[in-house]
């Protein structure tokens, strides 16, 4: 057992001392199966809310409407989850209620796929009702029971089935990917915060290849904000093989094959709901994207860009192979920038004033801008001396 698991045993145990049931259960199951690292641990019981805070002196009810309760053991915290079912479903995302259960068979069954279906016993045994360990082996993503059924539950689940194929590098079995072509029109009774989750996982994935193929196969993309036009982009994309480190990088590698503006970008990612920081970064991936593809330079579209925007560039420009792009020389070229940042000019704007006899106002920042782009752009050295002379000839 992976020393997270080791580290919680105690917690199991001290349920079982109670006369419960507990079991590791879900993502943290399946990656150590698959020897990943696990990031969360998940424990599922057959104790109710009310008896878990009985058992343990630290606990905060971080979700107890859900069933879970999270238990503090030195400094770490452990979600428990009692065992539940789900039944109603009638828009097609949240159950229309929860119902705690005594048994473990009833929890597994409501879950999505299969390998996601294993439970993990104190005692090292495996619990898998539904095949789980044969379609990991076999690298299958697969719904427990019925696919049609459970995505028309909750339709998000099409998202995860395609996000842990590319994850995982799996493929979707069959039944699955059928039933997801049949019902991907329910995606769009899903909230854009959850799908775009899911899609930026499925991106960063290690294998996006498998998953894009699906999500593009079975229109799933259709369902989704703005993808409806991008169909051969989007088909396109899945061939590429991606290597994708951030979710600006993702978003502007999608605006360049849409051939978008930055504009076009911008009201694309506000339909995702994309944070403001996203965006800003995701239109200079964009921006400079357009700029290197065709074989032009531009330094002080990189110098707006920063640094993180430009190594994002880098990678894209080197995936799709733009003609006479050298990553090593465009990476060189923003290091050996004179500045990084507007403060690190040898001059601002009160040692103007002091010294360069300016005075404050409009034209005062006019100046600064200049100095700040001829530094950039090699024309002139960052020095106080030789930024001062060049402030008062532009006075
Ligand atoms: P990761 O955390 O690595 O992204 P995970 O499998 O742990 O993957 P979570 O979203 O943390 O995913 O969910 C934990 C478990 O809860 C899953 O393994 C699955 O068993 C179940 N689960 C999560 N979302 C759903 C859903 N929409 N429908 C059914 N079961 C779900
Ligand atoms: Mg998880």
């Amino acid at each position: 057992l992976p020393v997270e698991f080791e580290e919680a045993l105690p917690i199991l145990k001290q349920i079982r001392q109670a006369g419960f049931e507990a079991y590791f259960v879900g993502g943290c199951v399946r990656d150590t199966l698959l020897g990943l690292p696990i990031h969360d641990i998940d424990i599922a019981t057959s104790a109710y809310p009310e008896e878990i805070k009985q058992i343990f002196s630290k606990t905060v009810d971080t979700g107890i409407e859900h069933g879970t309760v999270m238990v503090l053991d030195h400094g770490i915290g452990y979600e428990i989850t009692t065992f539940r079912t789900e039944s109603g479903y009638q828009d097609f995302r949240r159950p229309d209620k929860v119902e705690f259960v005594r048994s473990l068979a009833e929890d597994l069954k409501r879950r999505d796929l299969t390998i996601n279906a294993l439970a993990l016993a104190p005692d090292g045994q495996i619990i898998d009702l539904f095949g789980g360990l044969e379609d990991l082996k076999a690298k299958r993503i697969k719904a427990v029971g019925d696919a049609k059924e459970r995505f028309f539950e909750d339709a998000l689940r099409m998202m995860r089935a395609v996000r842990f194929a590319s994850q995982l590098d799996f493929s979707i079995e069959v039944n699955t990917l059928q039933a997801i072509q049949q019902n991907a029109h329910l995606l769009e009774k899903i909230a854009v915060e959850r799908i775009h989750v899911e899609w930026i996982k499925l991106l960063l994935g290690k294998q996006p290849k498998c998953g894009l193929e699906a999500f593009v196969t079975t229109r799933l993309f259709e369902y989704c904000p703005g993808f409806a036009p991008h169909a051969q982009a989007l088909a396109d994309l899945s061939k590429l093989e991606l290597e994708l480190t951030t979710e600006a990088q993702c978003w502007g590698l999608l605006g360049y094959s849409f051939k978008l503006n930055e504009k076009q970008l911008r009201k694309l990612l506000k339909a995702w709901k994309t944070s403001n920081e996203i965006i800003a970064q995701a239109q200079h991936i964009l921006n400079l994207l357009q700029i290197y593809s065709t074989g032009k330079k531009d330094i002080w579209a990189c110098y707006q860009a920063k640094s993180e925007a430009v190594s994002a560039v880098a990678q894209l420009a080197t995936l799709l192979a733009f003609p006479a792009f050298d990553a090593a020389d465009f990476m060189q070229a923003y290091a050996q920038l004179a500045i990084k940042d507007k403060s690190q000019l040898a001059v601002n704007g009160k040692l103007l004033i002091k010294e360069a006899k300016l005075t404050p106002g409009p034209l005062l920042g006019k100046i600064l801008n200049i100095l700040e782009r001829e530094v950039v752009l090699g024309e002139i050295s960052n020095q106080k001396e030789a930024l001062l002379t060049r402030a008062k000839n532009l006075r």
